[in-house]
């Protein structure tokens, strides 16, 4: 083995603490520094959907993180509906694709508390302290490397905004989530049942697990300004319940009827907000001159609508973990960083792209290729295995002329 070297990462969610762990089994010294405890997470509002596919999951099976295998329920298919514009409470549009893996969705206030036991068990230092630029002052004289892995955390506006990767400067959905129990289960197999409201917003949902077991976690998109966007005036957990019930009895009857008996699975199961998605620089520098490289959320923020966020985390954790292991024991200086943070960006930029394609009302083709999925099962298959690797739908998601070469090679 190399020389142990010591890192400091300041945010243990998904990335931070994968990260980590893989760190310490490489035999190097890891501080985790992490501004909530284990408790306050679990008993904590939801934090996300976290619906991960089989790529970022074998990442977490690779370190030894995959602790519920047995207990969560699989996520089978992707099924995706378009309602009729008419109003009947019909569907223009369905179809299903199964996964080649199953996916999961761990509650993080599940997950994140297991993980932090885990990173000590294993002997890593964990610091509970909500670090600001000072912290990472003495982080940088005590570590070979800082790395900020803090999310949507208020410190990550220390990275420059990118604005040539980041087309959006405000929120592109208002966001919510709602964990039930008592959904009625798709019928054969379960799916990520995506709803597409024209004009109005995305509805999804999917099995998962929470604190109190088996659980179906619902997210809702709406437009700004649509009558998806309506949370600001919910206040209670009654009311965070209605609302949704209320959505899906007006716009999305098949759903509603599926929801008719479900409840929260904890006054915490629910949250609203909204974010603008944003990609940033991600070499920050402090006032000393010391640097400091951001990972996941924290330089690369996706919209929840494609449910890329912690696959995108593991996979930077998963990259990070490969260009540090591969450094030796040369310095950590800006030519690694940025070599690293380009390794990552050369698979997100993908993911980063097709998100926000989706953000947009959908040109032509898209719709064609949404619609066609219903007549061709091999491409509801292929949409359906690209929430694993959206890299699969380039060029042909993006460039009308390449999509409608697919679809006349399908027809043929
Ligand atoms: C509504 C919603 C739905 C989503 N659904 C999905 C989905 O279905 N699938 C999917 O893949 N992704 C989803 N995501 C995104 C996903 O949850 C995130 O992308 C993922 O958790 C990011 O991992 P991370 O490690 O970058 O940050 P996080 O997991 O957010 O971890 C950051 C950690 O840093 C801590 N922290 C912050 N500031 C500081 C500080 N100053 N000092 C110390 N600690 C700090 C935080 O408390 C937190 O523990 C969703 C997100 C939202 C908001």
């Amino acid at each position: 083995m190399t020389k142990k070297r010591n890192f400091t990462i300041v945010g243990g969610g998904q990335s931070g603490l994968q990260l980590a762990c893989g760190l310490l089994d490489a035999g190097h010294a890891v501080h985790v520094v992490q501004n909530r405890t284990a408790e306050e997470i679990a008993v904590g509002r939801v934090l996300s959907s976290q619906c991960m596919f089989d790529a970022a999951l074998q990442n977490e099976r690779d370190l030894g993180l995959n602790f519920w295998d047995e207990t969560c329920p699989t996520v089978d298919s992707i099924n995706f509906v378009v309602p009729a514009p008419d109003g009947s409470g019909s569907k223009a549009i369905e179809w299903n694709g199964k996964l080649d893996g199953p996916a999961l969705s761990v509650d993080q206030r599940v997950k994140v508390p297991r993980w932090m036991a885990e990173f000590e068990r294993r002997g890593g230092q964990l610091t509970i302290h909500d670090a600001g630029i000072e912290d990472l002052e003495t982080y940088a004289r005590q570590s070979d490397l800082v790395i900020v892995a803090a999310g949507k955390g208020d410190i990550a506006k220390m990275f420059e905004r990118d604005a040539e990767r980041s087309p959006f400067d405000k929120p592109q959905r208002a966001l919510a989530l709602t964990y039930v129990t008592g959904m009625t289960p798709r019928p054969e197999y379960s799916a990520v049942n995506f709803n597409l409201i024209p004009g109005v917003g995305e509805y999804f949902n999917f099995p998962a697990i929470t604190t109190t077991g088996p659980c179906d976690i619902m997210v809702f998109e709406g437009i700004p300004g649509g009558p998806m966007d309506c949370w600001k005036e919910v206040a209670s957990p009654e009311q965070h319940l209605e609302k949704s019930k209320w959505i899906l009895d007006t716009f999305l009857p098949w759903e509603g009827e599926r929801s008719r008996h479900v409840a929260l699975t904890d006054d915490n199961g629910r949250l609203a907000g909204a974010f603008a998605p944003t990609v940033r620089k991600p070499i920050g520098h402090l006032p000393s001159g010391a640097l400091v490289l951001g990972l996941a959320d924290a330089v690369c923020l996706n919209d929840p609508i494609t449910g890329q966020g912690s696959n995108n985390a593991s996979k930077a954790a998963k990259c990070y973990l490969d260009a540090i292991l591969a450094h030796g024991e040369r310095a950590f200086d800006a030519a690694f960083m940025h070599a690293t943070f380009e390794a990552y960006w050369s698979y997100a930029q993908y993911v980063v792209g097709w998100t926000n394609a989706l953000l947009s009302p959908p040109p032509p083709h898209v719709l064609n290729i949404m619609g066609s999925a219903q007549a061709y099962p091999a491409l509801a298959h292929r949409i359906a295995n690209g929430f694993n690797d959206p890299r699969d739908f380039f060029p042909w998601f993006a460039i009308p002329e390449e999509a409608d070469a697919y679809l006349q090679r399908l027809a043929a």
